[in-house]
């Protein structure tokens, strides 16, 4: 099936060059690829380009300070809040976190959740506020009570 030609606008200032729309397309094809297929074809540039090599590195791995030699993972998952943060921005207020548990309320919000319903603990991700932490008795969709420094998750290092 052929796909119908862009609409184009009339009071678009210069018209977009090949170059620019075909940067738009891949722009668009990188935002809607899994991230399985971009970290393959990350692999792949690295493999094929000593440039794009060398720029991996530089923006994926930082110097762990201790030898210069070795490097580390500049971006890591954090073991407290569970989010992805930069080791070169990891400051003291960094993260705010939770360190017990989500409980679910079942006296209120899943007071007629049914077994027809699943598992409550599967409800986690999709409403947090259905739980209340053990730690602080807040919403599970409210900011942490603990404040401090991002935690690599354990095993994730790696040495080059
Ligand atoms: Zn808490
Ligand atoms: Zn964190």
């Amino acid at each position: 099936m052929p796909t119908s030609p862009l609409p184009t606008t009339t009071t678009t200032p210069s018209k977009p060059t090949q170059h620019a729309a075909q940067a738009h397309i891949l722009s668009t094809a990188i935002q809607s690829a899994s991230l399985t297929r971009l970290q393959t074809v990350l692999q792949e540039i690295c493999l094929e380009s000593p440039e794009a090599y060398n720029l991996a590195c530089q923006k994926l791995l930082v110097s762990s300070g201790k030898r210069k030699r070795e490097s580390t993972h500049r971006y890591e998952i954090c073991a407290q809040c569970k989010q992805e943060y930069d080791v070169t921005q990891n400051c003291s207020d960094a993260c705010q976190w939770h360190p017990g548990v989500m409980e679910p309320d079942m006296d209120e919000f899943f007071a007629d959740h049914g077994p027809e319903h699943g598992p409550v603990e599967d409800y986690r991700d999709e409403m947090p506020e259905g739980f209340v932490w053990d730690c602080c008795d807040a919403r599970g969709d409210e900011e942490g009570c603990e404040v401090n420094v991002h935690l690599p998750g354990v095993g994730k290092k790696m040495r080059m």
